[in-house]
């Protein structure tokens, strides 16, 4: 297995930036969005913050098929206009194959999503890509089943995955969305050399809980997260009862920064 040689990069370098990763990264922003102004806006807010990744959704595999479901191709277009704009560096969702041929190698990470972890095709897809690629972790997959959903990523020559916890099924309560596997990361840590971020958005679903639940994270060691976060989260088109403001965002940062 490749990812069981695999050795721990200091750097991510992709052909268009690099991660550095004595710091936990964080990677923020809207779980999507409906306008360009919307999305410049909250770029803006993270330039000030000196946040260099932005998330944002565009192609959206909602649970609801009649939930707002992305902008799609002109979301992309969107995207890529504020990263000229503002100079970030974006991720963002992509679901299939066609898109990862159209669009993978102009976005800056690609985001495969907890439902396409087992998509073994698209997988593929995204390792023919030189694109760092976040895997997030299935709804209720084992360790094992994550690590060698990546490993086909990687066997198609594509070296820069990153996995993604991003909280898992449970059935005991429906108050949260889902439980955090906060032990995923010392795991990961201990027996691979993969970067892990933390999702404590959809993890928690709920936004309260986003801050501790980040805290958390990062003193359990986690490499970075990933967070939906809103100027107005109320406002959000999807994903807003779960989504942060910017004030919550500072702390958070203020956090990461206090930690070694
Ligand atoms: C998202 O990041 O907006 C998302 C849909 O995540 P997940 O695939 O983890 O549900
Ligand atoms: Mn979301």
């Amino acid at each position: 297995m490749l990812y069981k040689k695999m050795r721990k990069a200091k750097k991510l370098v992709s052909n268009k930036f690099t991660i550095d990763w004595t710091k936990p990264l964080i990677i923020a922003g809207p779980c999507s969005f409906g306008s360009y102004e919307e999305l410049l806006s909250i770029a803006k807010e993270l330039k000030k913050r000196n946040i260099e990744f932005m998330r944002a959704g565009t192609f959206k595999l909602r649970t609801d098929p009649y939930a707002f479901q992305g902008l799609g191709d002109k979301g992309v277009e969107i995207l890529l206009r504020v990263r000229k704009e503002l100079g970030l560096h974006v991720v963002t969702e992509l679901t299939s194959i066609e898109q990862v041929k159209k669009y993978g190698n102009k976005i800056d990470i690609i985001q495969i999503g907890t439902r396409n972890m087992y998509n073994y095709a698209l997988l593929k897809e995204a390792g023919k890509t030189k694109t760092p690629v976040i895997l997030k972790r299935g709804f209720s997959a084992s360790y094992e089943e994550w690590f060698l959903a990546a490993e086909y990523i990687l066997k198609e020559g594509n070296p820069n995955v990153i996995l993604c916890e991003r909280g898992i099924r449970n059935n005991i309560s429906n108050e949260t969305r889902n439980v955090l596997d906060i032990q995923a990361i010392p795991y990961i840590k201990h027996n691979t050399n993969f970067r892990v971020l933390v999702d404590p958005s959809h993890a928690s679903g709920n936004a309260y809980m986003v801050e501790p639940m980040s805290k958390a994270a990062l003193v359990a060691g986690c490499d970075g997260l990933l967070i939906e976060t809103h100027i107005h989260p109320e406002k959000s088109l999807s994903d807003s009862k779960q989504t942060i403001d910017f004030k919550t965002l500072d702390e958070i940062i203020k956090f990461r920064d206090s930690i070694k």
